[in-house]
């Protein structure tokens, strides 16, 4: 039988799915979860963000949880560095992966960062020439890559000029991140279509939202298009800060599931991430809502009672 294609799966729940959950988690049990997403084989986790201290309440505790990250056990923890300091303190952690975010909306990273993308591209200009010297790989988000809460629509051709300037930079992979979750496939392909008119897809990874149930569709798009590489948080942790009480980011569960499915290989035990994320509902007091992860609950939940 021919070796199945291996797809990277980047788990953003204890970053991204967390700075979106309102009720506090402790600095243990965020890493009792980071803990727990190892163990199911998920390789590359994105832990933390350091940014201000207060900026973000969630995660004020970058530091401390970063100092029990065990930075030699084969998996790849990254953090989101806003800015050079935020890069600095993140690598005397022993951080190898760092993360930066942008937008492809000025009026989105203004709001969100108060900063222009030409701005915040700069900061990153000065934290990528240090990488580069430090031997520390650098990601880039691109937010509101199909729809930005503010302006609308935003066309393919904005996002490839982001694309390019970061990709100049020396990032390694840029995270497409469809932050409100409205796209719909054929909007997937004509960002893909003209991203990949001048670059390999291997540059790109999928960043889905399940707001309007589309993630998984969007993801098969960029699969059939060349994407090998996708973000997922376990549950689906985090909401939609711009629609609250809808789903969050792709469920790591709803991804594995159509992945392996689909005869592709992660590496990723189900009914481990659902460990992981049993764990994180109960601390956070909210049900998760990942389809597959509800589904395999009851499966198991009925061979217990037969
Ligand atoms: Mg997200």
């Amino acid at each position: 039988m021919p070796e199945k294609e291996s797809i990277k799966i980047t788990e953003v729940g204890p970053r991204d799915g967390l700075q979106n959950e309102y009720k506090p988690v402790s600095t243990s049990d965020k890493f009792e979860f980071i803990r727990l997403l190892g163990l199911s084989g998920i390789q590359c986790i994105e832990a933390t963000s350091f940014v201000k201290p207060g900026a973000i309440p969630q995660l004020s505790d970058a530091s401390v949880l970063s100092e029990k990250l065990n930075f030699q056990s084969g998996i790849t923890y990254s953090a989101l560095a806003p800015n050079k300091k935020g890069y600095e303190t993140a690598i005397q952690f022993g951080y190898r992966e760092i993360a930066i975010f942008t937008a492809a909306s000025n009026s989105f990273t203004k709001k969100n960062i108060n900063k222009t993308i030409q701005e915040s591209i700069e900061i990153f200009l000065d934290i990528s020439k240090q990488a580069v010297l430090d031997k520390i790989k650098v990601r880039a988000y691109i937010s509101t890559v199909v729809a930005c809460p503010y302006e609308g629509i935003i066309s393919p051709s904005s996002v490839l000029e982001v694309a390019k300037q970061l990709l100049d930079q020396g990032v390694y992979e840029i995270s497409l991140g469809e932050t409100i979750g409205v796209a719909v496939p054929n909007q997937v392909e004509d960002l893909l279509t003209t991203l990949f008119g001048k670059f390999s897809p291997s540059l790109f990874a999928g960043h889905f939202h399940d707001t309007y149930g589309m993630a998984i569709a969007n993801a098969a798009k960029s699969l059939e298009m060349g994407i090998r590489s996708f973000d997922s948080s376990a549950g689906g942790l985090g909401g939609c800060p711009y629609a609250p009480g809808a789903a969050g980011n792709v469920a790591t569960e709803d991804l594995v599931y159509f992945l392996e499915n689909s005869g592709y290989s992660t590496g990723i035990d189900l009914n481990k991430v659902m460990d992981a994320s049993a764990f994180i509902s109960q601390k956070i007091e909210r049900n998760l809502i990942s389809k597959t992860y509800l589904a395999l609950q009851s499966r198991c939940e009925s061979v217990a009672l037969s």
